[in-house]
């Protein structure tokens, strides 16, 4: 018997032959616990029939009805609809796009369904794209699931059925609860944690009295249970990640600081008190053999730029080269001009490197990297092959929250030279709470910038009914004829890059429209990067007066003359979101506006919402109201959070059990060892980690 039951191989269950094995590899599972730890995606609640008349756009449900009609159409493809009935009074169409003939046979009026699909709005009544149904004979007497149907993220070739029936099979297998436990009793004690065997019974298989609705948020105990667990080994991983990489070297940088000083001198400003801490401390970090990994966070506006200039010259004055990775062409680019400008009268050259440089100019620019250039700036173009840099000491990531780990990493990968590793600098605006950044970053330094520039004045932010459009659009005249400038934001959620260009350029020709005497530019994501620069450069200087743009401008443009931002569809954006966006004005001296447009009805989560921006401008304050106002409901079916993907757990909505699984983790690393890496390797595979990634 070996130490760990649950690292037997999968084929010593019945039926896993090659074929199968395959097939559970490339979910990542080739070991009894990687099945045991194979959790539930989401639920199906099959455990009842819903009349149809109670049906709900958006909800998946189960229903059962008779065939009323049946229509065989072509309209640009083939498909059938299916048009039934049940004793609610009311109509459901059932829409195949890929049928068999006999299929269609099977459907005739009078046939008797059991259906489960997602509701949607159709022509004349609600629809269900591909349910899944299964013919009911009419003597068979009516009977439902007893248990909540749990759904699995599977690969091709592997169907829900057979894998559940692996899962249990497995299941049997669980050893018991002190064998399977990986957390010491002592530290457990006091957090109130289910048993872990119990807990990974329950959600595979729920039983018939379960809290289904616990259940479907995710907030039942046994899923806290292994939400705890699953924090808990990422806590570990990242700790592990950056205990790793303090074991390698990084080049000492450090200078006489010449550099630093002319820029300095150069500026039109001071640093804030906490500009300059921050900038001790990424100087502290350079001057030594081990790798720097610090996050550097600061409010929209804090002045993170000047601050890796500084940490750029410092390498430079040693003899490195220094790397600017930026998540977007728009803000790379924007950092492009301001390093220029910084840069170039002290003799330094800044390389672009994007996607969008090609040729002659992306061959040149190779060539400089490799040779003697000091300063890159760029997207993730950075990273593609071919890039090969000289000496890279230090590499930047702006706006973390866009990169993951992984690509992180890979720019400093680009840097290695054998044993050495650059230093990095991560630069992000979103203000994380502590608790969440700990767990999120724990594989970095944190650096708050908590101070603003002086002479900011605070954005006065109103909420305004659509239906008063017209009353910002002469606020916004006003503005501008005294020489300011505005922001019109116009804003689609989750709609295509495509659909929001065009909803701006709508509003675009409105604006020009009513606007005769200004001039109204558009910059949208489509635009080409040369239209792009061309015009924030004619906003930058102010030959535009009023920018219509889609969410492309969210992070990091400034123009400190514009002082007025309307939103469109504010009700439909998330709080982080629209704090970053309201980042673009009150970045000057004059004080600033921000309206937030919104369409009646506001529901209660939006009213609040709205209430929050006009309240405060203090990202920290925003982003913990954030995590209270985001009910579990509003966070069902997401559990990615920028950068950590999870099986079970979501780090907002189980954002309490941080704090316990930070202390945990300490304990772990530094009295148990082993175990921990246990945890590591049950969770996260020892394939898939991120250390030695
Ligand atoms: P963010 O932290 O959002 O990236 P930036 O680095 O873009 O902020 O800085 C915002 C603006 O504030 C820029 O115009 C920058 O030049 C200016 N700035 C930075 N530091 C100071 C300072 N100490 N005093 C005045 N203005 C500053
Ligand atoms: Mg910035």
């Amino acid at each position: 018997m070996p130490q760990d039951a649950g690292l037997q191989p999968l084929t010593s269950l019945p039926g896993v032959g090659p074929a199968l094995r395959e097939c559970l590899a490339r979910l990542g599972a080739t070991t009894l616990q990687d099945l045991w730890f194979h959790l539930p995606l989401r639920y199906e609640d099959r455990t009842r029939l819903v009349p149809i008349a109670d049906l709900r756009p958006g909800e998946s449900a189960q229903v059962e009805g008779v065939v009323d009609a049946v229509q065989k159409g072509f309209r640009g493809r083939p498909q059938l609809r299916v048009a039934i009935s049940d004793g609610s009074q009311a109509t459901l169409v059932l829409r195949f796009f890929h049928f068999r003939g006999a299929q269609a046979d099977q459907l005739k009026p009078g046939t008797r369904l059991r259906c489960f699909g997602e509701a949607r709005y159709g022509a004349n009544s609600l629809e269900m794209v591909h349910p899944q149904y299964q013919r009911i004979a009419d003597d068979e007497p009516t009977s439902v699931e007893e248990t909540l149907t749990p759904v699995y993220p599977t690969t091709e070739g592997l169907g829900q059925k057979r894998l559940g029936s692996l899962i249990q099979h497995a299941l049997q297998r669980l050893p018991d609860d002190e064998e399977l436990e990986l957390i010491p009793r002592e530290l457990r004690a006091g957090l109130k944690l289910a048993s872990l065997r119990r807990a990974l019974l329950f959600v595979h298989r729920p039983p018939p009295e379960a809290d289904v609705s616990q259940l479907l948020l995710g907030v039942h105990p046994a899923q806290r249970r292994l939400a705890f667990e699953e924090l808990l080994s990422h806590h570990l991983s990242l700790k592990q990640l950056r205990n790793a990489v303090r074991r390698q070297a990084a080049p000492r940088l450090k200078g006489a600081g010449a550099l630093r000083k002319r820029l300095l001198q150069s500026l039109p400003f001071a640093l804030t008190a906490a500009q300059r801490r921050v900038a001790k401390e990424v100087s502290r970090d350079l001057d030594s053999d081990e790798p720097m990994l610090r996050l550097v966070q600061g409010d929209v506006g804090s002045g993170k730029t000047v601050v890796a200039a500084l940490a750029a010259l410092t390498a430079i004055e040693a003899g490195r080269q220094a790397a600017l990775m930026a998540p977007t062409e728009l803000l790379a680019e924007q950092h492009l001009r301001n390093l220029r400008a910084w840069f170039e009268p002290l003799g330094i050259d800044v390389v672009w490197l994007a996607g969008k440089v090609q040729g002659k100019a992306r061959k040149a620019a190779l060539d400089a990297v490799a040779a003697d250039a000091s300063m890159v700036v760029g997207t993730h173009a950075l990273m593609q092959e071919g890039v090969v840099f000289r000496e890279l000491g230090l590499a930047i990531v702006d706006e973390q929250h866009r990169f993951g780990v992984h690509q992180r990493l890979a720019l400093r990968d680009k840097g290695r030279e054998g044993e050495r590793i650059p230093h990095q600098l991560v630069l992000t605006a979103t203000p994380i709470p502590r608790t969440l950044a700990m767990t999120a970053y724990a594989d970095l330094d944190v650096s708050v910038i908590d101070e603003l520039p002086p002479g900011r004045t605070p954005v006065t932010t109103v909420a305004v009914s659509n239906a008063r459009r017209h009353e910002m659009v002469a606020r916004i005249r006003a503005a501008c004829l005294e020489g300011r400038q505005a922001y019109w934001v116009c804003t689609l959620i989750e709609e295509t890059e495509l659909l929001e260009a065009q909803a701006a350029e709508v509003t675009h020709a409105e604006l020009s429209a009513i606007l005769p005497e200004l001039k109204v530019g558009l910059v949208h994501g489509r635009l080409k990067p040369k239209d792009k620069s061309a015009i924030m450069d004619a906003f930058k200087a102010g030959d535009i007066a009023v920018l219509v743009a889609t969410t492309v401008i969210e992070v990091g443009v400034d123009v400190p003359n514009a002082s007025l931002m309307v939103i469109e569809n504010a009700e439909r954006l998330g709080l982080a979101q629209l704090h970053q966006l309201r980042g673009r004005v009150g970045r000057g001296s004059i004080a600033s506006s921000c309206a937030l447009l919104y369409q009646s009805p506001l529901s209660q989560l939006a009213r609040a919402r709205l209430q929050v921006m006009r309240e405060t401008n203090d990202g920290f304050r925003i982003a913990e109201k954030d995590l209270e106002l985001r009910g579990p409901g509003e966070m069902l079916g997401t559990r990615q959070t920028g950068r950590l993907e999870f099986r079970i757990a979501d780090i907002q909505r189980d954002a309490e059990l941080l704090p316990s699984v930070q202390s945990v983790g300490e304990t772990l690393l530094t009295r148990y060892p082993a175990l921990a890496e246990r945890i590591v390797v049950r969770w996260i595979g020892a394939s898939a980690r991120y250390a030695g990634a």
